[in-house]
């Protein structure tokens, strides 16, 4: 697969950064579908050490419910850790579950 556009599909902002999403085209499907990162194949951590997470991703061992008493999430953006900065609707967020954290010092090492 490749970038349908040099111009990204739209820009995500979380945890201090941006991250571009570009339309990737499937063949089967015949449509462009937006290519949103994997935090599960390739971690990323704001300066506090917290992860990255999309909406999307399959919710983890120590996911919650969005509301007290809710339903368990299946995914990150139903669950109560998941942080969306600008709108309900941010396709990219912040896990702030605290066993998942890494100490700022490891998030330094692993940027040099
Ligand atoms: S938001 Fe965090 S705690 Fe919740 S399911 Fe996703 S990774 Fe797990």
């Amino acid at each position: 697969m490749s970038h349908e556009q040099k111009e990204p599909y739209k820009v995500y902002r979380a945890g201090g950064r941006e991250f571009a999403v570009y339309l990737e085209y499937d063949e089967q499907l015949g449509e462009s579908y937006p290519a949103y990162p994997d935090f599960e194949e390739h971690p990323e951590y704001t300066g506090e050490g917290r992860p990255f997470a999309t909406a999307e991703q399959e919710s983890c061992h120590y996911r919650k419910p969005g509301v007290p008493g809710g339903p368990t999430p299946g995914d990150c953006g139903g669950c109560g850790w998941f942080y969306r900065e600008l709108t309900p609707c941010d396709p990219i967020g912040v896990c702030m579950c605290d066993a998942r954290r890494r100490k700022p010092e490891s998030v330094e090492k692993q940027r040099k």
